[in-house]
């Protein structure tokens, strides 16, 4: 089976997020047939296939889901967004790029690795889920838990490249943090402010200097960290009553070299110093994670170079993806996959001639990552 045929059958099955719809079953079937041992993972109703061939050490997984985002209003695409449909040299369908062609490529190249190195030291794995597009919190996490034993290191077939299969790769993502501040004072009439206390006077002192601070000067393929002030909520709306209360809430994108306790901690040192003692709440909203295994971004880097005209970028860049659960646990991760510019979006397409070179460099990723463990 070719990468097209494959995906022309995944993208015919509308599995909108969250579930499979029967794609599973489909990659279940083909990957039995080539000599796979699979296993079906289930929890709350929903299932994830886990996939191996090879029982030794290292185990390098493959990984990805096979739930879309919902096509939108139909008017707005020119094609059937379940059906495969080529045109103007791309191929259009909702999932081409957020991500069943990282599936079906991932998924041929395994088998066709695997078929042609029977003896292949390591174990091969794939591990596809079906609500990464929903709460993530019944595939991948639970997946983790129930593998052991524990995978060596994962590729994500995410869509990560910008203009040309290959200009990018993901080995990290920032982190996220919410911060909310609540003063409170005491509300008057502005004529007789001696009797009241105005919370914005107090903390104006305090927002200057906490809009202020370099955090770090980035780490690694990351930018600096920066704090953005998002709302200050205050006042009746009227020119004379002195507010009662300011409401201030702030959002934190952070690198490792400024984990959330330091940002935390920083902070209340700021409020400590000008004498503030505010209601504090914090929103752990994601955790950052920067992959620095050589191995596994050296042995992707030469896999896309032999493939494309590409020298692929590292990057942190983007929102949050199922990686993370990796990271999390871990497991070395790097993220890679075709080009991102129409995911989730009406007429969502990659070019035609993309599908064969990614599976070429997921095929040439898997056997350099086990057969030159040292490169
Ligand atoms: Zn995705």
């Amino acid at each position: 089976m070719t990468p097209r045929q494959l995906l022309e059958s995944l993208i015919a099955i509308p599995s909108l997020t969250p579930g499979d719809a029967g794609c599973l079953d489909i990659l279940e079937n083909l990957l039995q047939q080539n000599n796979f041992k699979t296993q079906i993972l289930e929890t709350n109703n929903l299932r994830s296939l886990y996939a191996t061939h090879g029982t030794e050490h290292p185990n390098i997984c493959f990984s990805g889901h096979v739930d879309v985002v919902p096509p939108g209003p139909l008017e707005a695409w020119h094609t059937d967004p379940f059906q495969l449909i080529e045109s103007d040299g791309n191929i259009y369908g909702r999932g081409t790029a957020d991500m069943k062609s990282g599936v079906a490529a991932m998924t041929i190249a395994a088998i066709n690795y695997v078929s042609q190195n029977p003896n292949h030291p390591g174990t091969v794995s794939l591990l596809f889920t079906s609500d990464e597009e929903d709460s993530s919190r019944f595939g991948t996490p639970y997946c983790l838990d129930q593998i052991h034993p524990k995978l060596t290191a994962a590729l994500v077939g995410e869509p990560t490249s910008i203009n040309h299969l290959g200009d990018e790769f993901k080995v990290g993502r920032r982190g996220s943090l919410n911060g909310i501040l609540t003063f409170t004072g005491k509300q008057g009439h502005t004529a007789y402010a001696h009797l009241a206390l105005n919370p914005i006077h107090q903390v104006l002192p305090f927002l200057t200097e906490l809009s202020q601070i370099i955090w770090d000067n980035g780490h690694g393929p990351f930018p600096p960290t920066t704090l953005q002030i998002a709302n200050l909520n205050s006042g009746v709306g009227t020119f004379n009553v002195t507010p009662g209360e300011l409401k201030v809430q702030f959002n934190v994108r952070n690198n490792p070299a400024s984990p959330h306790e330091k940002v935390i901690q920083t902070v209340e040192e700021l409020l400590h110093k000008h004498n503030l003692h505010p209601a504090v709440t914090w929103d752990d909203s994601a955790q950052g994670f920067l992959t620095e295994n050589q191995h596994l971004q050296t042995t992707l880097s030469q896999a896309i170079q032999k493939h494309t005209s590409q020298i692929p970028k590292p990057s942190t860049s983007g929102g949050t993806s199922d990686a993370r659960f990796f990271a999390l646990n871990n497991i070395p991760v790097i993220e890679f996959g075709p080009i991102n510019a129409t995911i989730h979006a009406a007429n969502e397409s990659i070019p035609s001639a993309d599908l064969d070179p990614l599976t070429s460099i997921y095929q040439t990723f898997l056997r350099n990552y086990l057969e030159n463990p040292n490169s």
